[in-house]
């Protein structure tokens, strides 16, 4: 937490057992000094990632029971989408032999059909496929990596993992319009080859955000902020002003790069090569990898934040452009109405396309 001229921030931070980790966009609770802000503010531990939910305009009652309930959603999100825990939905689908057909909830169904999209419009960079990657290279192990996996396995799994195709989805009911979330006997998923296993930490927590702002519009509160590790999601305003959010630099992690003043309803999401990284032998090596080469993706930037009407959306986008790259990520944006991105290059220059809301800060990098 650090003063600021005519505030003050709040950077909050997450960590991991052996390794603090700062998150990507810090949100900015701008308020003349000495005055009593009307804000309340709930923190919980979820999916590895320290979740703020920042609630305005109510009884700390009504905003306390509010924030409960979003938790609880969020905890349920987890427990069917984690791939590190044994008894969630994904694990399960994780663990059955490979080319048959299994079902797959409503829920999860809808998420991977939205993220497959993604990834047929990125050309296969946004990837929800690549759990054996990801657990060979081992960033969220316990203990995080701190070396390559070798490059035989590496090598391995190259050869192994599908160009195209690798996660299918079939509907057995009336089509992919008429599905809904209670389909569950309707839907199936079918993973290629033995190298395809689900790992949704590139969506799962987009999508938590976007449930949990659900919940908390059921809840009635009008003006609140979920961010969940720099996943985050605004509703209305900041004691009618509009929310700060500022995004942080990737290479000073206490310092903030550019603000965005938001309100209304909108997602906020970052990507960057700093959240999970270790490095080896003078380099370094990140979550965010290319499914084309399975090493960390080296596109030219170090982050990617990206505004879009839900975080599930942006989630997946701001992955998919940090791989991609400024001009790829760039014309992928077109697709997805209402999105917008701020790209940092390794160099630390802004590329901003248009329609993102927020103005670069002048501070050394
Ligand atoms: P994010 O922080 O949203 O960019 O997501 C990164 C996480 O998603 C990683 O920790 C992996 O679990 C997973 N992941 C890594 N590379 C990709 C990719 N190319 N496409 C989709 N998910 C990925
Ligand atoms: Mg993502």
């Amino acid at each position: 937490m650090r003063e600021m001229k005519s505030g003050w921030r709040v950077a909050v931070r997450y960590g991991f057992p052996l390794l603090m980790v700062a998150l990507l966009v810090a949100a900015l609770w701008m308020s003349p000094r000495g005055a009593q802000p009307q804000l309340h503010l709930h923190t919980r531990l979820l999916m590895g990632t320290l979740v703020n939910l920042t609630i305005g305009s109510v009884p700390r009652s009504q905003a306390d029971q509010a924030a409960q309930q979003a938790f609880a959603e969020m905890v349920r999100i987890e427990e069917v989408m984690s791939s590190h825990r044994s008894d969630s939905e994904v694990s399960r689908i994780n663990q059955v032999s490979r080319e048959t057909w299994q079902p797959v909830s409503g829920e999860l169904g809808l998420l991977l059909r939205q993220g497959l999209q993604v990834t047929t419009l990125s050309q296969g960079a946004f990837a929800m496929g690549l759990e054996p990657l990801t657990r060979l290279w081992g960033f969220s192990g316990n203990p995080p990596a701190t070396q390559p996996p070798p490059s035989a396995d590496l090598a391995r799994w190259l050869q192994a993992y599908p160009s195209s195709g690798a996660i299918e989805l079939r509907y057995l009911g009336e089509g992919a319009a008429a599905l809904q979330e209670s389909d569950q006997s309707t839907l199936q998923v079918r993973l290629k080859t033995q190298s395809v296993g689900l790992d949704l930490g590139a969506i799962a927590k987009g999508y938590a955000v976007d449930r949990a702002v659900a919940i908390l519009q059921q809840a009635g509160i009008k003006d609140a902020v979920v961010d969940a590790g720099g996943n985050l999601r605004i509703i209305g305003s900041k004691e009618g002003k509009p929310w700060r959010i500022g995004v942080q630099s990737p290479r000073q992690q206490d310092q903030v790069v550019a603000v965005s003043q938001l309100s209304g309803n909108m997602a906020m999401v970052t990507s960057g090569d700093y959240e999970r990284f270790f490095l080896y032998e003078g380099k370094r090596y990140h979550h965010i990898i290319d499914p084309g080469t399975g090493l960390p993706a080296r596109s030219g930037l170090s982050s990617v934040t990206v505004q879009a009407p839900d975080a599930t959306t942006a989630d997946a986008l701001s992955t998919a452009l940090f791989v991609l790259g400024a001009e790829k990520g760039l014309s992928l944006l077109s697709h997805f109405p209402g999105s917008a991105a701020l790209l940092i290059t390794e160099e630390g220059k802004p590329i901003r396309s248009a329609g993102f809301v927020g103005e670069w800060l002048s501070v050394p990098q």
